[in-house]
């Protein structure tokens, strides 16, 4: 992976309010307009290293929303920024110019302090936003998720809503506003009012190797979320090997051009380090997450999945000035698992974006093995056995995701359509000491077996050693904070 040129946000641009998006950045004088370049101008002066103004950058966005861009353009746009990258101001610039080419969601003033929102940038088995949504509106948040389809070998938030049948993504502001009313929370996707530039550079980004791009990935992140109006956003950064940025390093540096950019654009934004080489939780697969979020939100499930969850929870209760500690918040999260209140927020948000209402009953309030019979289900499923005695040290997520994404768990072409059941259950954990035979791996699939070099692929995901058992330790790594200015009154923990 070339080295991406986003500069580390050492002086990032003044910040200005939440959610003013009005233009700064290099204009000419009001009576010499500078005359706008063509694309294929804008694309050489990125290909050969330059930096894009301003208005250069909203010249390309408003191609890329107008249809006037032609596909290879946008791609060669998108591979010219991969490989050069692109300076903080430029960022700025872009995420704001994705901001505006829909429509800015604007809420009651007494929402102010209590909208916030978390977005992950990307990884396998990552249900956190099922269950941290609901669980913030219990808290008494407003949680107004604009969230993304699969990227990639990772799994998409929206994806996986949409295998609990009727579920819908698309979502007028008005009716945003209506389940923030009612329920607190809504999951959505942008669509032709909300971020349309995301959408159309989303899905070509997927198709054109340019998903790890510092700077496209921030604008892509962000765009969504300065059009939400939030008081605070954490941003979980996966690091590892299923992460689209394997090294701690390349991800701490995304962590804090996501910041340094948040800040410029008058955003309070932390960003949480997360490990991404196992699983997060025991399911992957979207109708599989789905029920491993509602095990979560009964207060049960895995205990990685219930720690990021959180953890996450409680640094935003902090940032958002909810709570008075970051722990103190996580305490919070944590009791809406165990009361049940998060789920019942789900339950609503579910009748709210489209599940009939009994469906939505029936699967919140059913036991694990009802559920399994209201959700898609593949057709077959088949395991995996330990091939010696040893202790788990890994269960590599990416050739596991590899292998799913091959029997229809994702998509090769944008647009593509998913088979919701198929997936897997991990049935061992990190640092539980196996004996050579024991099942390890149920793989849920539409195809008759899986072939033999997916059975292959799958065993080598499984690494065991000689070690004594050991607890698995928690993903979460390092959190980097906004600028004290964006925090105000808080001291940093
Ligand atoms: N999530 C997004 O919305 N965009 C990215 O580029 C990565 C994760």
């Amino acid at each position: 992976m070339a080295a991406p040129a986003t500069s580390a946000p050492s002086a990032p641009p003044a910040p200005v309010a939440p959610g003013d998006l009005s233009e700064g950045g290099s204009r000419g004088p009001p009576d010499l307009p500078p005359e706008p370049k063509q694309l294929p101008e804008l694309i050489r002066l990125k290909r050969d290293g330059g930096r894009l103004s301003d208005v250069d950058i909203r010249g390309f966005v408003r191609a890329v929303v107008d249809g006037s861009a032609h596909g290879a353009q946008i791609g060669a746009m998108l591979m010219a920024i991969r490989l050069r990258g692109m300076d903080l101001e430029e960022t700025v610039a872009l995420t704001r110019a994705l901001a505006t080419s829909g429509q800015q969601l604007e809420w009651p003033e007494a929402w102010r302090s209590q909208l916030v929102d978390k977005h992950s940038t990307g990884g396998v088995g990552d249900k956190v936003s099922l269950v941290l949504a609901p669980a913030l509106a219990a808290c008494g948040c407003k949680v107004p998720m604009i969230s993304g389809r699969g990227l990639g070998h990772t799994g998409g938030t929206l994806d996986k809503l949409e295998s609990i049948p009727g579920f819908t993504v698309i979502q007028s502001p008005e009716q945003m506003q209506g389940l923030l009313e009612q329920v607190g929370c809504c999951i959505v996707g942008q669509s032709k009012k909300l971020v349309p530039a995301d959408g159309i550079l989303y899905e070509a980004r997927d198709v054109t190797a340019t998903v790890d791009s510092l700077p496209l990935i921030t604008a892509s992140i962000l765009s969504k979320k300065v059009v939400e109006s939030l008081s605070a956003l954490v941003v979980d950064v996966k690091f590892g090997g299923a992460a689209v940025f394997p090294s701690q390093a390349q991800a701490q540096e995304l962590a804090e051009v996501l910041v340094g950019v948040g800040a410029g654009l008058g955003l309070r934004v932390a960003a949480a380090l997360t490990a991404m080489n196992n699983p997060l939780g025991r399911s992957v697969g979207h109708s599989l997450e789905v029920e491993e979020a509602l095990l979560c939100m009964d207060g049960a499930g895995p205990p990685d999945l219930r720690d990021l969850v959180t953890r996450l929870g409680g640094v935003l209760l902090w940032l958002s000035r909810q709570a008075e500690t970051q722990d103190e918040g996580a305490a919070r999260v944590a009791q809406t698992l165990d009361d049940g209140s998060a789920r019942d927020r789900f339950e609503r948000m579910l009748a709210g974006q489209g599940v009939d209402p009994g469906l939505a009953r029936a699967l919140c309030s059913g036991t694990p093995a009802q559920r399994r019979q209201l959700l898609p289900r593949a057709r077959e499923q088949e395991e995996l056995h330990a091939p010696a005695d040893g202790t788990v040290e890994l269960v590599q997520a990416l050739p596991l995701a590899r292998v799913l994404h091959e029997l229809g768990a994702g998509r090769s072409r944008a647009g593509e359509p998913l088979r919701p059941g198929v997936g897997a259950e991990v049935l061992v954990s990190v640092g539980q000491r196996l004996r050579r035979g024991m099942p390890w791996l149920r793989v849920h699939l539409d195809a008759p077996a899986l072939s033999a070099a997916q059975r292959r692929a799958l065993q080598e995901a499984l690494v065991l050693s000689d070690r004594a058992p050991f607890a698995a330790p928690s993903p979460f790594a390092e959190l980097v904070l906004p600028p004290p200015r964006t925090m105000s009154t808080h001291t940093q923990q």
